[in-house]
């Protein structure tokens, strides 16, 4: 997919103030640091679309940026625990839960994680989450070029081993390195790809 437009439209914590229309979305989640702001500027061949939004104050926003006037990206803040007071029961932010289960033009989100690091709980517990939701993600290994093939190979299995534990099967998975721009075809493609799916079956 060529990109040839990518715009801020709009942040919010509500999402019932998202945009109305019925353009598909993609919506990109991960800890912070993942190297989520780096990944959506190597997709969109923007220097600092992201960083747009992620300014001081934005970062607890659901943010919308709208791709060849076809199309929605957006980005979330980091997710991570809210604890319900008297219980010790954790939950995740509620926003973001919120958007998960509300919002109907999602088609897809990427969940990313740092190809380096061992599965975090945290991770594993959100990708449980969407999940039981049937929420359809992928995931999205960021900073590949920190590793050498093999070990990509060795940590993409080790990743795959744990997930097999509680999944049937992995989940669709993209390599990912915004400063070699690696997997941006990839990633783009499979987006091009399913955007058609939609416009046929609407078409249908
Ligand atoms: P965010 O907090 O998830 O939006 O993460 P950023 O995109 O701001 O990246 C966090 C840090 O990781 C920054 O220091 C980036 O330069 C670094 N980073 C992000 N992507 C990559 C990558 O593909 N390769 C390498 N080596 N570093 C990266």
């Amino acid at each position: 997919m060529h990109i040839k437009s990518a715009e801020f439209v709009m942040s919010n914590s509500d999402v019932s103030k998202c945009p109305s229309n019925t353009l598909p979305e993609y919506a990109f989640i991960g800890r912070s640091n993942v190297g989520k702001s780096s990944l959506i500027n190597m997709l969109t061949g923007r220097k600092s679309l992201a960083k747009t939004s992620g300014r001081p104050g934005k970062t607890q926003l659901i943010n919308h940026f709208i791709i060849n006037n076809n199309w929605y990206l957006v980005d979330l803040p980091g997710y991570g625990y809210a604890r319900v007071s008297k219980s010790s029961k954790k939950i995740f932010q509620k926003f973001i839960t919120d958007y998960f289960s509300k919002r109907t033009q999602l088609v897809s989100a990427f969940v990313l994680v740092d190809i380096r690091h061992k599965p975090q709980p945290v991770d594993l517990e959100f990708m449980q989450w969407m999940g039981e939701n049937q929420i359809p993600f992928s995931i999205v290994f960021t900073k590949a070029d920190k590793l050498k093939p093999k070990a990509i190979e060795r940590h993409v299995d080790e990743y795959s081993e744990i997930l097999l534990e509680q999944w049937e099967e992995m989940p669709n998975y993209f390599i990912t390195s915004s400063s070699k721009y690696i997997g941006k075809d990839e990633l783009l493609q499979f987006i091009q790809d399913t955007n058609d799916e939609i416009n046929a079956l609407r078409k249908s």
